[in-house]
């Protein structure tokens, strides 16, 4: 399909930053330390961090072993073998339908992407005939409120936002005119800062805890959207969210142009060695509506060795 290909040129194009300095360690004729090193340093700088790229690096040693390779863009290909293998368990798609409604909670620090995510996430899930309800939990920023209720108005569904009312009793009653008016999909946007990260999580875990007041099964899905631009910093984030509220996806956002694509490789060993998995439900390759993409391992490994 044109769309899904524009989106692959997309992704490749703006992993192109992170990916050329990586491809460029295949160009030579010879496969030796150095051509390691090389890689070492460039997985690095694409912000992969040190475990995963030794990681990456041990495994790529052994499949070059195995095939016997002589040849540099062999052990590319190899390469993009070992990262489609670390990527695979991330993908997945988000599934709604089980519960009525299914609550999602997206969390997020200020700038990654949250709202705009939520517009575009909207926007799917209506699309495809789910009736989907917004709470606007981010009471604290009135323009967060704001551009939900254009975002609301746009896609024609309903939306429970109080001016600087109570996240928690805000996301509490969204939640029970979701199950009253026999909406599938609740959404509940909530606050990204707070005056310390401590206040924060203990918001965050109070809207969940109160959702689950409303709905004994739910929240369904703790989503945390981070931006990819950020790399080790994402990273960061994705350890202290899951540590607060237990995640149960992703969304990592402004793939499209950045140097740090790397650290989806970050989020994938951090992911293989939790009990679970936590996958990546969707990536960010734009700000359009349509630049909401579900990951594909396999695709974006290419990309990000082309
Ligand atoms: P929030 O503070 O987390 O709610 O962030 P916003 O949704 O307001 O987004 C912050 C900025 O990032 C806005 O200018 C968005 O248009 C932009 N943005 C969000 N997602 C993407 C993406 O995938 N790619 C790019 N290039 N920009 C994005």
């Amino acid at each position: 399909a044109p769309e899904r290909r524009s989106w692959l040129d997309k992704l490749r194009a703006g992993l192109r930053k992170t990916g050329s300095s990586i491809a460029q360690v295949f160009t030579g004729t010879q496969i030796d330390d150095a051509l390691y090193e090389e890689l070492e340093e460039a997985l690095l700088m694409a912000d992969a961090g040190v475990a995963a790229t030794e990681f990456l690096l041990t495994d790529l040693k052994r499949r070059v072993k195995e095939a016997k390779s002589t040849d540099p863009v062999q052990v590319k290909g190899l390469l993009v073998e070992a990262i489609t293998e670390l990527l695979q368990p991330l993908e997945k798609g988000l599934e709604v339908g089980t519960h009525t409604p299914t609550v999602i909670m997206v969390a997020g620090v200020n700038g990654a992407g949250k709202t705009t995510t939520i517009g575009k996430l909207t926007r799917h899930l209506a699309d495809a005939g789910q009736r989907v309800l917004l709470a606007a939990a981010d009471t604290f920023r009135a323009a967060a409120r704001e551009q939900l209720l254009v975002w609301a108005d746009r896609n024609r569904v309903d939306i429970v936002s109080q001016e600087g009312g109570d996240p928690a009793a805000v996301t509490f009653d969204a939640v029970q005119a979701g199950r009253a008016r026999g909406c599938d999909v609740v959404i509940a946007d909530t606050a990204g800062r707070l005056a310390t990260q401590l206040h924060l999580m203990e918001e965050l875990r109070k809207v969940k805890r109160v959702i689950g007041k409303a709905m004994d099964t739910a929240p369904h899905e703790v989503l945390l959207v981070v931006d990819g631009n950020t790399g080790q910093n994402a990273l960061s984030q994705v350890k202290a969210f899951d540590e607060a509220l237990g995640l149960t996806g992703l969304v990592v956002t402004k793939l499209d142009g950045t140097a740090k694509g790397g650290v989806l490789a970050a989020i994938a060993l951090w992911s293989r060695q939790r009990h679970s998995p936590v996958p990546v439900y969707f990536i960010g390759v734009g700000e359009k509506l349509e630049d909401l993409q579900t990951f594909q391992a396999r695709e974006f490994a290419q990309a990000l060795l082309s």
